[in-house]
C-alpha cells in the first residue's frame, strides 16, 4: 500500500467523527500509556541498539517525558473538548458566542532520529488528545525504534485513525501531495523550510519544531562548578545529539581557564577516565553522521583541549572541548550535531550579547550566573525559542510551558496546553436569536437618521 493510500484512508476515518469523542481521545491515551508500561525494556533495547542510549537515559530523556505528558493531557482533555462560553457585545444581543476546540482533522507527525520516542509519541499524544486522526512518519535512519512504533502502535491504539508509516523522504512527499490537514514537523532546519514550502503551496498548516545554535553564556558570577557538571550533561547526553544542547559556550574571560577546567573533570566524573568503555555514553546514529561531525571537527583551527578521538565505524565521537576558537571557524559554521563543545571567553554579557545576535535564532538559549541584574541586561537582548537559567533542556521537561523555536529554529509550539492548541483549530461561533431580530437595525435601506454623504 502507498503512503498516500495511507493518509487517504486515515482521512477517510477521520471524516467518520469516530476520533471526536471524548471517550475515544482518552482510550488512545491510555492505550499510549500502556504501550510504554508494557514495553519499556524493548523500546529501551531499541534505543540502545540505534544510539547506544542506556535503560536511564532512556528513561530520564524520552520515556518518562512521554509518559508525564500522556498524565497531564489524559487530566486536561476532557475539559479542552468542551466548548468555551465568552463574552457577546451588546451590539450582537441577544445571542450567545463559544470557541470550540475543533480538531484539526488528519495530522501528519514527522519525527526525527535522535528522540524518536519522545518526538515521535509526544506529537502523537497531543495531536489524539484533540481529537485528530495521525499518521506518524518516524524517521526511517534510527531503524530500530522506527520498527518497534511501526509494531507496537497498531496493537495499542485505534489502527484505523492511527497509523506508522516508514520510509524516507519520497513518503513525506506523497503525504504532503495527498494533503494531510496538518504537518507537524521536528527536524533539520533546512528540511523544514522544505516541508514548509510543500506545505505552502497547497495552503496546509504546519508546526515546524527545528535546530540551530544553541549558545551558553557563563557571567564572572557563575557558580562554576555547578555550571561546569550541567553543561556537560547538557551537552554530552545522547552524545550532543540534542536540539536543545548548548553547541558552544561563552564564558566571561576572567573565569574561562577554571570553567574549561573544572568542564574536563566533570566529563572524567561523568563518563570515565575513557568514555569509550562507559556504559553510560552514547554513540553517533550512524557512521556518516560521525563523520560529518568528525569533518567538522578536523576542519577547526581550535585547539582539542579534551577528547577529541574519533572511531568512525564505531560510531563513537569522544566528549571533547575545544578552546581558541575563532568566529569563522568550521565549528561555528552550522549546529554541531555530536560532542564537540567549544568555549569560548568574551569581556562580557555584552560582547556575549553582541555575539548571539549574529547567530541564526537559536532553539535555547542558557544562562549562568547568581545576578538579577546580569539576567535583567541579558535576556532582553537575546532571542531564542527557549531560556534555561542555570541549567541546560530542562525548560523543555515540562508540561507547564511552550516548547518551541522562533524564526530558523521553529514556529509554533507543544507540550501541555500548547499542544491541544497546535492541534485544535479555535473556532468562533456565535449562535443569535432570531427574535427579537435586532440584525435588521444593520441591514439596508440606510436609516433616514444616518444621513450618509
Ligand atoms: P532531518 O530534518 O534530516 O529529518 C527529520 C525527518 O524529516 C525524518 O523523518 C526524515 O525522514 C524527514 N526528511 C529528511 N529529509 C527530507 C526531505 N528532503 N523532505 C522531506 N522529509 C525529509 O532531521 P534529523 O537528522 O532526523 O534530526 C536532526 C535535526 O533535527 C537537528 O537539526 C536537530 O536540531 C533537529 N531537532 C529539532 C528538535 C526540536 O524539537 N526542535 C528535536 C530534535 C531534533
Amino acid at each position: 500500500m502507498t503512503a498516500a493510500t495511507t493518509l487517504n484512508q486515515v482521512k477517510h476515518v477521520y471524516s467518520t467523527g469516530r476520533t471526536r469523542s471524548v471517550a475515544w481521545r482518552l482510550s488512545q491515551l491510555a492505550g499510549l500509556q500502556q504501550l510504554l508500561e508494557d514495553h519499556t525494556d524493548y523500546i529501551e533495547a531499541a534505543l540502545y541498539q540505534d544510539l547506544g542510549k542506556n535503560g536511564f537515559e532512556a528513561w530520564v530523556s524520552e520515556i518518562g517525558q512521554v509518559m508525564a505528558e500522556i498524565k497531564w493531557l489524559r487530566k486536561h482533555t476532557a475539559s479542552w473538548a468542551k466548548p468555551q462560553r465568552v463574552r457577546t457585545p451588546l451590539a450582537l444581543w441577544p445571542a450567545k458566542s463559544m470557541i470550540e476546540h475543533e480538531p484539526r482533522g488528519t495530522v501528519l507527525v514527522i519525527s526525527p532520529w535522535n528522540y524518536p520516542v519522545m518526538l515521535g509519541l509526544s506529537p502523537l499524544a497531543g495531536a489524539v488528545a484533540a481529537g485528530n486522526a495521525v499518521v506518524l512518519k518516524p524517521s526511517e535512519i534510527g531503524t530500530a525504534v522506527e520498527s518497534v512504533l511501526a509494531e507496537l502502535i497498531p496493537q495499542y491504539m485505534d489502527p484505523h485513525a492511527i497509523r506508522v508509516v516508514t520510509g524516507g523522504p519520497d513518503v513525506v512527499h506523497e503525504m504532503i501531495e495527498a494533503k494531510p490537514d496538518y504537518v507537524f514537523f521536528t527536524g533539520s532546519s533546512k528540511v523544514g523550510s522544505i516541508i514548509a514550502t510543500a506545505c505552502a503551496e497547497r495552503l496546509i498548516e504546519y508546526t515546524l519544531e527545528l535546530g540551530g545554535q544553541s549558545p551558553a553564556y557563563v557571567h564572572d558570577d557563575a557558580d562554576i562548578d555547578t555550571a561546569a557538571a550541567r553543561l556537560v550533561w547538557g551537552k554530552f547526553l545522547n552524545a550532543g545529539q540534542t536540539c536543545v544542547a548548548p553547541n558552544h559556550i561563552y564564558v566571561h574571560e576572567d573565569i574561562a581557564d577554571r570553567l574549561t577546567g573544572a568542564i574536563v573533570d566533570e566529563i572524567q566524573s561523568q563518563y570515565g577516565a575513557d568514555p569509550a568503555i562507559s556504559r553510560d555514553y552514547p554513540r553517533m546514529i550512524t557512521v556518516e553522521h560521525a563523520t560529518t561531525v568528525a569533518d567538522q571537527l578536523n576542519a577547526s583551527a581550535g585547539t582539542i583541549t579534551h577528547g577529541g578521538t574519533v572511531n568512525t565505524a564505531q560510531h563513537y565521537i569522544a566528549p571533547t572541548v575545544v578552546t581558541d576558537v575563532a568566529d569563522d571557524d568550521a565549528l561555528m559554521s552550522s549546529e554541531i550535531f555530536g560532542p564537540i563543545l567549544p568555549i569560548i571567553p568574551v569581556t562580557g554579557a555584552q560582547d556575549a550579547v553582541d555575539r548571539i545576535s549574529r547567530l541564526e535564532d537559536p532553539l535555547a538559549f542558557y544562562l549562568f550566573t547568581e545576578s538579577r541584574s546580569v539576567k535583567d541586561y541579558v535576556l532582553p537582548r537575546v532571542v531564542a525559542g527557549g531560556v534555561g537559567i542555570n541549567v541546560p533542556l530542562m525548560q523543555l521537561a515540562t508540561p507547564h510551558m511552550p516548547f518551541g523555536g522562533v524564526g530558523t529554529s521553529g514556529h509554533g509550539s507543544y507540550h501541555g496546553v500548547w499542544s491541544l492548541r497546535t492541534f485544535s483549530q479555535e473556532r468562533a461561533v456565535l449562535d443569535k436569536a432570531t427574535t427579537p431580530d435586532t440584525l435588521r437595525l444593520v441591514m439596508h435601506p440606510a436609516p433616514a437618521w444616518a444621513n450618509w454623504a
